[in-house]
């Protein structure tokens, strides 16, 4: 049922259609208008602080304001869940506990960002200092002064490190449950909050730190919040990702760099060699023609089939908006396309380009190879179905740098580092009762669709929540899609971090 509602926003007086909201929604929207401000200022101050891998030091100090944060909300039992390992960023826990309630959510996020190089920022834009802009850059966006009266409108946007993954998800959560603190509303349900701090660098003590906890991480279902939202603008829930794995290879030939005068046409070259090993692993449909690549993928059940027909098509736009002009896959759309194992180049290197070129035969090539998996493969079993697709095009395969004699004794030498540190993809069921509830909150907050997603493109140690919790995950971001995760220009649109905490608001309510 649709009524009329008047809203005044940065007052001017706007009429817009929008679904019969619950009272709690109106009480929460509110909130977020009331308070755009203070919230924003505060989380200015959280991006401020530098939270890449390479400066522990720096991830101490978002730990220790995200347990500030929390404590001024009187959330409870903050603590830091450290590893045994030193200097390891510790995961930040606090949890609300609910007379009455039987049932318990856990609420993650992660607050490290991935390695930022401050010379790509466009002009203006340092990467730990945030700055408020009219909209997105390539928008025609102008950078503006945080304004005194804490009036913002929603299409604004802050540019910084981390604005959109994954502080986003921590602002929105924590300042969920404030909300309903200051409006008097009671969680329907035992909260729990877990902060992750080593997200973007694969989440090596992660395993370590829910299996240590075990009994205090507890819960009915993990709700992340992490990614962008739909391309398309609408809200989506995304019910399973895919794993990701690495493999770093190196052809090797001439030990000593060769005039390509004196020697081209005699002397292998390992740029050609890799690259004939790399497109062998293709066909022009951009299907993998490695020995059962798809094997052991587990089908889509109707339900995720169903669900993936009715996603919105952003193909087109995608393209436009990217500047190309086809897909890899011929006839699979983006959203079949990742709901199938991947293989990508991630670089390739050999010699020099550019100003530094120069007449040679280098003598190496190196390329790093990036697997995504879905369902039902396994990270290790895949990378050795590179390795076997590899020696079958009749390269020795080693694990070190090649001997002089093995140089001397193999026409096609290569080296190949399997990445020691897969993740394994994950998919939680549409069907669960527990599940069904989530999505019709989220449903409940939009007029519009609600995007259900059997699988993201991207990665996140999903499988280790199941493995050592028994738990349950649901994926629920609220991120711009365009906000340039893990790239320069990370930016968060206003609009988004406050629908944010409003849907977060909403699923604490639930019981
Ligand atoms: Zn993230």
């Amino acid at each position: 049922m649709l009524k009329i509602i008047s809203l005044i926003v940065s007052g001017i007086l706007i009429s817009q259609t929008i679904p019969a909201q619950s009272p709690e929604q109106m009480i929460l929207q509110k909130f977020t208008e009331e308070n755009t401000g203070s919230i924003l200022e505060e989380y200015s101050r959280f991006l401020y602080l530098p939270n890449v891998a390479a400066d522990p030091a720096g991830q101490q100090k978002n730990a220790a304001f995200i347990m500030e944060m929390m404590k001024n909300r009187g959330i409870q039992h903050i603590q830091l869940l450290n590893a045994t390992t030193a200097n390891v960023p510790p995961a930040v826990y606090g949890e609300v506990k609910v007379p009455g309630a039987t049932q318990t959510l856990i609420f993650y996020a992660h607050y490290d960002g991935q390695p930022v190089n401050p010379a790509q920022w466009a002009k203006g834009l340092e990467p730990f200092v945030p700055k408020l802009y009219t909209n997105a850059i390539d928008k025609a966006g102008t950078n503006i002064p945080f304004p005194a009266d804490g009036r913002y409108q929603k299409d604004w946007r802050i540019y910084a490190r981390a604005a959109a993954d994954d502080k986003a998800g921590i602002g929105a959560i924590l300042n969920a449950y404030d909300a309903l603190v200051k409006k008097g509303l009671t969680p329907g349900c035992n909260l729990k909050f877990f902060f992750e701090g080593e997200e973007e660098a694969g989440s090596p003590h992660l395993h370590e730190i829910l299996e240590k906890h075990k009994a205090l991480l507890a819960s009915d279902l993990w709700i992340i919040c992490d990614g962008p939202i739909h391309q398309s603008g609408k809200k989506q829930i995304i019910f399973g990702v895919r794993g990701d794995t690495h493999l770093d290879l190196t052809v090797y030939a001439s030990k000593r760099p060769l005039h390509s005068g004196h020697y081209g046409n005699w002397a292998p070259n390992p740029a050609l060699l890799l690259a004939q090993l790399l497109s062998s692993m293709k066909d022009e449909n951009g299907r993998v023609t490695i020995k059962g690549f798809y094997d052991d993928v587990t089908p889509l059940s109707p339900a995720e089939q169903k669900a993936l027909q009715e996603v919105p098509s952003v193909d087109e736009q995608m393209k436009k908006e990217l500047g190309i002009s086809n897909s890899e896959m011929k006839g699979l759309s983006l959203n079949e396309s990742i709901n199938l194992p991947s293989l990508n180049i991630n670089g390739i290197q050999s010699g020099n380009v550019g100003k530094l070129a120069s007449n040679q035969i280098p003598t190496y090539a190196t390329a790093v190879l990036d697997l995504r998996l879905v369902l039902g493969n396994d990270w290790k079993r895949q990378q050795q179905k590179v390795i076997n697709h590899i020696q079958s095009k009749g390269f020795q395969v080693l694990d070190y740098e090649p001997t002089d004699e093995e140089r001397n004794k193999y026409a096609k030498l290569i080296k190949v580092v399997p990445g020691a540190d897969g993740v394994n993809a994950q998919r939680t069921s549409m069907d669960l009762p527990i599940i069904k509830k989530v999505i019709a909150i989220v449903k409940s907050t939009t007029k519009d669709q609600v995007v259900l997603q059997p699988t993201m493109g991207g990665t996140l140690p999903l499988f280790l929540f199941e493995q050592d919790l028994n738990a349950k995950t649901i994926t629920i971001p609220v991120a711009n899609h365009d906000n340039n995760q893990h790239a320069e220009n990370e930016n968060i649109r206003i609009g988004n971090l406050m629908d944010g905490i409003v849907m977060m608001g909403l699923l604490m309510l639930f019981r």
